[in-house]
């Protein structure tokens, strides 16, 4: 049996219309600040992206380009500054910044009630405590790709591969929030394998490539892969081999166009969520 393909590119589009929409009803433009620090090629690509997307939907999307030199305290100056600008409902820093700049003293930095990555500690408490606050994007993309495949999770047995507090722990956070069984596995856990085979869904986030095999995988699971790889060979892989994952599993995404896209659909939303908290109570 071959798996159905989960088309993320699809959801994403739709939920991109979706909010289009809303925002074409508010009285107001919701902004977005992003930050980007240095010349980092692939940052580059990632901002212009994001702020493409963000205009194409209504929200006023600025991006704040600095030096690869700036400090810690000019970058938080700047930071304090979007804070303060009551056109700016959400905050994003591109990450990984330079090496001179501390990411944790500058994620702190940002307004949590404008932490549109739902990086922030509050946010990120919040989360954990199952209190309503931005949730971390490519997770919460993750989650809506399960609902849409109707995959059930209540009781589940769900895998995360990567402990990342981007990426793995916040997804460990919100399948338990849905009711499922989380195992979170990383690079000291010892049998792998062993802990795909017992699992009803599979969400990879390890950064490494094809790490996971199709015999790993057990009959009808479904397979979400978070990996975005580039082979010597210029091909872009994520961390499940989908030739033979796709044999196996009864859903899948591909890479690209499954995961991915998600990403920046959510950052969107959590942006309108944003602005509709804050100018409600502001
Ligand atoms: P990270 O490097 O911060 O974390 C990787 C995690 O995987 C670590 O916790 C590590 O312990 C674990 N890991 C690594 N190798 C492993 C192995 N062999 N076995 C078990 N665990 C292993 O990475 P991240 O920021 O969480 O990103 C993970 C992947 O997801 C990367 O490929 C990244 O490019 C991708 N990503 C994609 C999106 C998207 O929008 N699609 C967003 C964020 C990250």
């Amino acid at each position: 049996m071959t798996a159905r393909i989960i088309d993320g590119k699809a959801v994403a589009a739709a939920l991109r219309a979706k909010l289009a929409r809303q925002v074409a009803t508010l009285p107001f433009r919701p902004g977005l600040a992003v930050v980007l620090v240095g010349d980092d090629p692939a940052s580059a690509i990632y901002v212009r992206a994001k702020d493409r997307a963000a205009n194409a939907v209504g929200i006023a999307a600025r991006t704040v380009r600095l030096p690869a030199d700036t400090s810690e305290e000019a970058l938080i100056t700047h930071i304090a500054r979007l804070n303060a600008d009551p056109s700016m409902d959400g905050i994003l820093v591109q990450l990984p910044l330079p090496p001179q700049i501390a990411s944790q003293a500058v994620v702190e930095a940002v307004d949590p009630d404008k932490d549109v990555d739902g990086f922030h500690p509050l946010n990120i408490g919040r989360l954990a405590s199952g209190y309503p606050c931005l949730v971390p994007c490519t997770p919460t993309g993750v989650m809506k790709l399960l609902a849409e495949a109707g995959v059930a999770l209540e009781g589940a047995h769900a895998l995360v591969i990567g402990r990342s507090t981007i990426v793995g722990r916040p997804m460990g956070m919100l399948l338990l929030a849905g009711h499922a069984t989380v195992t979170v596995v990383h690079t000291r856990t010892r049998d792998l394998a062993a802990e795909c085979r017992r699992a009803d869904i599979i969400v990879a986030a390890a950064g490494r490539p094809q790490l996971v095999r199709g015999d790993w995988i057990a009959p009808g699971a479904t397979v979400i892969d978070v990996g975005v790889n580039r082979l010597p060979d210029g091909r872009l892989v994520g961390d499940v081999a989908f030739a033979e994952a796709v044999e196996i599993a009864g859903a899948i995404t591909p890479v690209p166009g499954g995961a991915g896209p998600m990403t920046i659909a959510c950052l969107l939303e959590n942006t309108v969520t944003a602005a509709l908290r804050r100018r409600s109570s502001g």
